[in-house]
């Protein structure tokens, strides 16, 4: 039987709580893909069978280009000699985002309540990523939830997006992430014909090439402990993902929980 493959998916990477993964466990994240003899491959290596299946195999990937995913997150990655996807959203580099720390709401503008500011990548933070080996992928130009927005903006979100990377970056954009996980069968449809090899949902799920590849699973996960179960292939046990909550509960280490972004 073919090994299962998890691909994983953050936000914040070692940026101020509560909308952020730790910096530690996000480093035992990447100690458990050692231990465990995990490969790390980017979306579109999967997505074109560049990689080798009696491996043990994982894509690691991160939405919404923040620049602590730059600061935070490379240095971490490069040091286990780890490859990334990142989806990008080229329209949010000159602005600052802002997190509400009571609702966990996040604001693109500055709004009464949303005190914790998340800053964003510009494009010699992607060229770095790109020179560093990782993936840069299209998460929109502008992250509205595709499903509810106009069909005559679809185009500037979908492919005008990919077209302003790639000529910002002289690659091809080979990926797509729906923002929030919202898509509807209009939206899969402009993302095929604008090139892209498949995108990401924010479903739980292990990577199955035989179905369809617009619709990649992934994992969101900050626990240590149930990460590890993702990798030893029970990454849908609701008995594993409980046994792993009581773990950490029992360690007495903070549990950081973030919303689908
Ligand atoms: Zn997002």
């Amino acid at each position: 039987m073919a090994k299962k493959i998890p691909i994983f998916y953050y936000h914040s990477i070692g940026g101020p709580p509560p909308e952020t993964l730790a910096l530690e466990h996000f480093e035992s994240h990447l100690k458990s893909l050692k231990l465990l003899s995990y490969n790390t491959i980017t979306f579109a290596d999967l997505l074109k069978g560049n990689y080798d299946p009696k491996l043990n195999n994982a894509v690691l990937s991160f939405d919404d280009g923040l620049l602590d995913n730059y600061e935070n997150a490379l240095p971490l990655l490069l040091s286990y000699g780890f490859k990334a996807t990142f989806f990008v959203i080229p329209g949010f580099d000159n602005i600052t985002r802002w997190v509400n720390p009571k609702t966990g709401n996040w604001s693109d503008t500055v709004k009464e309540g949303y005190t914790i500011p998340f800053k964003n990548m510009q494009t010699q933070h992607r060229r770095e990523l790109l020179q560093q080996g990782m993936e840069i992928g299209c998460h929109s130009f502008t992250h509205p939830e595709l499903s509810r927005i106009p069909s005559a903006e679809l185009g500037y979100q979908i492919i005008d997006a990919k077209r302003h990377l790639e000529d910002e970056l002289g690659c091809a954009i080979e990926t797509f992430c729906y923002p929030r996980g919202k898509y509807n069968a209009q939206v899969v449809e402009v993302v095929k014909q604008a090139g892209y090899l498949g995108a990401t949902t924010t479903f739980p799920g292990y990577f199955n090439s035989n179905r369809d590849l617009f619709r990649a699973n992934r994992f969101l996960i900050e626990n240590p402990y149930f990460f590890e179960d993702v990798l030893q292939g029970y990454g849908m046990s609701p008995y594993h993902y409980l046994k792993a909550r009581w773990r950490l509960k029992n360690d007495k280490r903070p549990v950081i929980e973030s919303k689908v972004c």
